[in-house]
């Protein structure tokens, strides 16, 4: 849908004015135009993401699926400005941010950007609280607040009372909750989590997804999942599957 309004050959030729601007209406969460990312090391080259157009409708609980390797991560990463693009473009909330300055990048992703790592990356000295609270403490908001919110997640998500372990002591499971915590902590417009459910139990898995949910219903919260979880893929509006680093199949269910 309204593709017509910012066509890629008007975006490229006037990149002063790329972001979408339509009047009175709400650009897609995500979009993307003929997008790659190339990594070449060594003389071995690797196309990642081949080529991918889509867009993301606001408050939209996505899934990314597709077998190891086919460049789920690096797409979650160029669309969460972690990555910049090879070639294409990417727009988040009508701004294109492929070739955003860091430093806006950086206050983007503050600002309406959750991500949850494959790999967590809580930071290790930090307690289970100071990690979840970290994009509050960034956006100044007051110690009290930060501690109420993230306790009352810890709660909601069943690791209340771990609040002072450091990483190192918590469990994969329990540091994976920590990380969704993170994310989701400061309600940004957009989450992006790879595999947040990999290393979870069913239980644990279930409540993570119906917290997601849960924001995605009462605050519209956008969310795109890289996974290969049956539970996540069932609960997820719109499963998107790369082969690849392309787009093979775009299946919606409503
Ligand atoms: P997925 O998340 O679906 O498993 P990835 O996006 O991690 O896929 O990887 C897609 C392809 O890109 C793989 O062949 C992977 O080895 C390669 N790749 C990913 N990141 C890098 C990198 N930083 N340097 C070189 N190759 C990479
Ligand atoms: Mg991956």
């Amino acid at each position: 849908m309204n593709e017509s309004t910012a066509g890629p050959a008007r975006s490229r030729s006037q990149s002063a004015t790329a972001d979408e601007v339509r009047d009175g209406e709400r650009p897609a969460a995500v979009r993307t135009e003929d997008l790659w990312k190339v990594f070449e090391h060594n003389d071995i080259r690797v196309e990642a993401v081949r080529g991918v157009t889509f867009q993301i409708d606001p408050g939209d609980f996505v899934v990314l699926a597709g077998p190891s390797g086919s460049g789920k991560t690096t797409l979650l990463n160029l669309i969460g400005g972690l990555t910049r693009p090879t070639d294409g473009q990417v727009w988040v909330d009508g701004r294109e941010i492929g070739n955003l300055p860091d430093r806006e990048l950086a206050e983007i992703r503050l600002e309406r950007v959750g991500f949850v790592f494959q790999a967590y990356n809580l930071l290790p000295v930090l307690t289970a609280l100071e990690n979840a609270e970290f994009t509050l403490l960034l956006r100044g908001v007051p110690t009290a607040e930060r501690r109420s919110r993230v306790e009352k997640l810890f709660e909601r998500i069943g690791i209340a009372g771990l609040e002072d372990r450091l990483p190192g002591k918590l469990s994969g499971g329990q540091q994976q909750r920590v990380a969704v915590a993170r994310a989701v902590v400061g309600r940004p417009a957009l989450v992006l989590a790879d595999e947040p459910t990999a290393n979870l139990d069913t239980a644990t898995s279930a409540s993570l997804i119906d917290l997601m949910a849960e924001l995605n219903r009462e605050i519209g919260t956008t969310f795109v999942f890289a996974t290969h979880d049956p539970l996540l893929m069932e609960r997820a509006r719109r499963n998107v599957r790369l082969v690849d680093g392309s787009i093979v199949a775009d299946e919606r269910r409503d």
